[in-house]
């Protein structure tokens, strides 16, 4: 089945001097895919990304979403950076991502446990983002985005600041996390290595107005 359809969009930024980011996107992404979007910096990759999760909406044309209805956000967003909160801790950073869902505290908490767990960094319940390392900020937001259960993940340059080291550890986790939960994930990356090491679709976009170039289609789990 079909998570997101995207159905000719053109986005154009009006003001002064219009920007025309995106033309003519046509895109099918299955659930539980891992789609990579790759392009030149400003070619209207967090544009398409920010339209998929209704975060901007498209001038022209329109995205289909048909991802399971229920008390959690149909998408759950990791960015840059940023994406913790200071004043929290990590076991509160974590939680804080099924706020919307309806179950107690102590469910909640037990649930974030899990996912600290997943992403390598129990034993730093109780730490505050500031005593951690950019690499464990950025795990602390992709342990929160999968707690939320929402069924798909939205990401943008999520490893752009880490260094090589972290980021390829980080890498490898992505794509354990993705095996092991068969969410929609949809990543965002200017760098084409990282797109064919993760992705199972990738889509090349060109340079402004960003069209899509090239939709390669990589063989998961890899041969
Ligand atoms: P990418 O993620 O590929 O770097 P973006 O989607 O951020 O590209 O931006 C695409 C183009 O749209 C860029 O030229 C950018 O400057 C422009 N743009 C993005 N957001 C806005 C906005 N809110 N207002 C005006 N222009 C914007
Ligand atoms: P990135 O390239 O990492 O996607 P940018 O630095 O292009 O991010 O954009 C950061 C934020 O500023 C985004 O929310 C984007 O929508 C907004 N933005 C980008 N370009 C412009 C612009 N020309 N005018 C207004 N807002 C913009």
């Amino acid at each position: 089945t079909t998570a997101f359809e995207i159905d000719d969009v053109s986005k154009v930024f009006v003001g002064k001097t219009p920007v025309q980011a995106l033309a003519n996107i046509n895109l099918e992404l299955r659930a539980g895919s891992f789609t990579c979007i790759v392009g030149p910096s400003g070619c209207g990759k967090s544009t398409l990304l920010r339209i998929l999760g209704d975060l901007e909406t498209a001038t022209q044309g329109r995205v289909i979403t048909n991802l399971p209805s229920s008390n959690v956000p149909k998408s759950a967003f990791v960015f840059q950076e940023h994406g913790v909160f200071p004043w929290f801790n990590v076991l509160q950073n974590v939680a804080f991502g099924e706020q919307m869902a309806a179950v107690g505290k102590r469910e909640r908490e037990e649930h974030a446990r899990h996912w600290i767990s997943e992403v390598g960094l129990t034993g730093f319940e109780q730490a505050y983002p500031h005593q951690l390392s950019g690499g464990m900020r950025q795990r602390i937001a992709i342990a929160r985005a999968f707690a939320t259960g929402s069924p798909s993940l939205l990401m943008d340059e999520p490893l752009g600041a880490l260094d090589a080291q972290t980021r390829m550890l980080m890498q490898e986790q992505l794509v354990r996390l993705w095996e092991a939960e068969r969410k929609t994930v949809v990543l965002v990356t200017h760098a084409i290595e990282e797109a064919l090491l993760l992705g199972d679709q990738i889509v090349v976009m060109s340079a402004r107005p960003g069209r899509i170039k090239e939709i390669i289609d990589v063989p998961f789990p890899r041969p």
